[in-house]
């Protein structure tokens, strides 16, 4: 049994992930698991495609690289997919979300090619990381959250937050 829940906090490149996952592992004490890092870290991949910018993840070696770490609990994985976790790793899954000219904006700030660009804010339109975090988990462990300003992030840090400290509370009694 798990002493502390494991999060994912997914959503489409910009969305703002990391931002919100290093304030959540300040407010909790979880533990923040940036998967590119780990990728990078522990090769986890298999060469950089050229084509994608990114790495080519081996999700089999990413797995056996986080798994003690998750098997303990405590994780706030910090990643733009879900659905090749198992299950029985996951608490919650946070869908991060935000309108399309504030993605653009972000994503322009980080200079990504026009059509890395557009590849993404279709994706985001489309709801592409939630459709694969429905189909993946129970619907009850899913939630979608705006992320388009500080206000927005301020909401969805408090809510989180509240959220592990009930699910302390529920996993205590049993
Ligand atoms: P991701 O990890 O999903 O790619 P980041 O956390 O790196 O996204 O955020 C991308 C950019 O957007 C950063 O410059 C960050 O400061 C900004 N950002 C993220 N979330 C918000 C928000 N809720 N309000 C305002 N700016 C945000
Ligand atoms: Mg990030």
């Amino acid at each position: 049994m798990r002493q502390a829940p494991n999060i994912v906090v997914t959503g489409t490149p910009g969305v703002g992930k990391t931002t919100h996952c290093e304030s959540l592992a300040e407010k909790t004490g979880l533990r923040h698991i940036s998967v590119n890092q780990v990728v990078k870290d522990k090769q986890c991949h298999e060469g950089w495609s050229d084509e994608y910018q990114s790495w080519i993840v081996d999700e089999d070696k990413l797995l056996d690289a986080i798994e003690d770490d998750v098997a303990a609990g405590g994780c706030i994985i910090d990643w733009h997919a879900c659905d090749l976790f198992p299950r029985s790793w996951i608490d919650l899954v946070v869908v991060l979300r935000v309108d399309s000219a504030t993605l653009y904006d972000r994503l322009k700030a980080r200079n990504y090619a026009e059509a890395k660009l557009q590849e993404n804010l279709d994706s985001e339109i489309m709801e592409v990381l939630l459709q694969e975090a429905r189909e993946a988990y129970d619907a009850e462990v899913v939630i979608e959250l705006t992320s388009n300003t500080s206000d927005e992030m301020e909401s969805n840090l408090d809510r989180i937050e509240a959220w592990v400290k009930q699910w302390k509370i529920d996993n205590e009694q049993r």
